[in-house]
């Protein structure tokens, strides 16, 4: 066999091929050739990187600030994280304890490398962020999945978290408000979760806050350590600039948590991507020093979004959506329309089937709760626009109403 066809790592043999691939794929044939696809499945906002975070960017790149920085990024970008933390978390971190990386994800992927040996254990509330079990299993670790109901708000309960702890449980992960659901924990309920954290004190925790922004209906984010800061010796919080300033393509996130497990990060990282671009790093500083009204308004733009998509949702037959409470997503419960025909003579077995069909027959495109593990839902995305978002609901609900027993 040639090199370049494998044998490859046995460990990409455990990552699942992207299920949304073929969607995505189909969506940009069936634009290209011209069909009004409305495309609700993309997971970054539909605004524009702020001016002056732009013009910091350029600075840099005339300042010849295109350099090797340190691996855990520049100590003003520390500083001004370890800022951020300290005015809108109230949580006191020094610079030694932050790390910066290209992007949220390299931050997960770079915790869970830096812990993980092979079979340990991480508890990932489902419906999920799809990279969470996929950098788990990459990282030799095995992912607990625990379904969380649209019952129960998608969110883990404490008896759930406490059931599925065992020996080789190393990580728990929490991601508030989530992607996909938009789901948020409230404090009292993690008052819970970390009372049952307080008997497995060799468990650590990853609150993933990149959403922390977007929350709705006047409430205010709150982060575990604010409730528990019993929990800081071993919490690891992750967050970034991607969603809240629209710099997804500038690839800066970071981590901040007890400084052992910091240094471990910075070792991983610095055999990596060694820091995050030079230039990146410097117009996020602009970011995290500069303005942040606009942030406010985005907020009120995704609560204005998710109200419409909600209640359009609520005439479409077989579909049942709860209002989520932040970031910019929304996660309808589609079991109604499982087990029945499409006008074309096709089954709809399964979410996957209803979000192909949508997509190729009502040009809207969706991802299926099969890529977030908990069916039968399917996600949309409401970083479009409102005129967007109506047609592509009302196409949702005429859709449903071809469909027959
Ligand atoms: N965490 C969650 C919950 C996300 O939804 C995403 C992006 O979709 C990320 C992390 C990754 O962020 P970044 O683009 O900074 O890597």
């Amino acid at each position: 066999m040639s090199p370049m066809n494998g044998p490859f790592a046995q460990r990409l043999q455990r990552v699942n091929p992207s299920m949304i691939l073929g969607l995505v794929q189909k969506a940009r044939q069936l634009a290209a050739a011209g069909q009004p696809v409305i495309d609700l499945g993309i997971g970054e906002p539909d605004f524009k990187t702020p001016d002056h975070v732009k013009a910091a960017g350029i600075d840099a790149i005339h300042n010849d600030v295109t350099r090797y920085t340190i691996v855990p990024g520049t100590n003003e970008l520390r500083e001004a994280i370890a800022e951020k933390f300290a005015t809108e978390n109230s949580l006191d971190y020094s610079v030694s304890e932050i790390s910066v990386s290209g992007g949220a994800k390299q931050a997960i992927f770079n915790a869970m490398l830096a812990t993980l040996s092979p079979g340990d254990e991480v508890i990932i509330p489902a419906p999920y962020w799809s990279s969470y079990p996929d950098i788990v299993t990459l990282c030799d670790g095995v992912p607990t999945v625990v379904e969380c109901s649209q019952e129960q708000h998608f969110l883990i309960d404490p008896g759930q978290l406490e059931r599925a702890i065992g020996p080789k449980t190393k990580w728990l992960i929490i991601n508030s408000p989530s992607n996909p659901t938009g789901g948020v924990y409230q404090a009292e309920h993690l008052r819970r979760l970390a009372a049952v954290l307080d008997r497995y004190p060799d468990i650590y925790v990853l609150s993933d806050d990149i959403y922390e922004h977007l929350m709705f209906d006047g409430n205010l984010f709150t982060s575990i350590l604010n409730v528990a800061p019993q929990l800081s010796e071993r919490t690891l919080l992750v967050n970034g600039v991607s969603k809240v300033f629209a710099m997804t393509g500038w690839r800066i996130g970071y981590t901040a948590g007890p400084k052992k497990l910091i240094e471990k990060i910075n070792t991983v990282q610095g055999q990596s991507t060694t820091h995050a671009c030079s230039i990146s790093q410097a117009a996020s500083i602009a970011a995290l020093k500069g303005p942040k009204e606009f942030i406010a308004e985005r907020a009120d733009t995704f609560q204005s979004r998710r109200d419409l998509v909600v209640s359009r949702l609520s005439d479409a037959e077989g579909i049942s959506t709860i209002p989520p409470d932040g970031a910019f997503y929304v996660y309808p419960n589609c079991d109604g329309v499982v087990g029945k025909k499409t006008p074309e003579g096709q089954l709809i077995s399964s979410d996957m089937d209803f979000c192909a069909w949508l997509l190729e027959h009502h040009y809207v495109s969706t991802v299926p709760g099969a890529a977030f593990g908990l069916s039968p839902h399917f996600r949309i995305s409401t970083a479009a626009s409102e005129s967007d978002l109506v047609t592509a609901c009302e196409r949702i609900v005429q859709a449903c109403a071809m469909l027959r027993d």
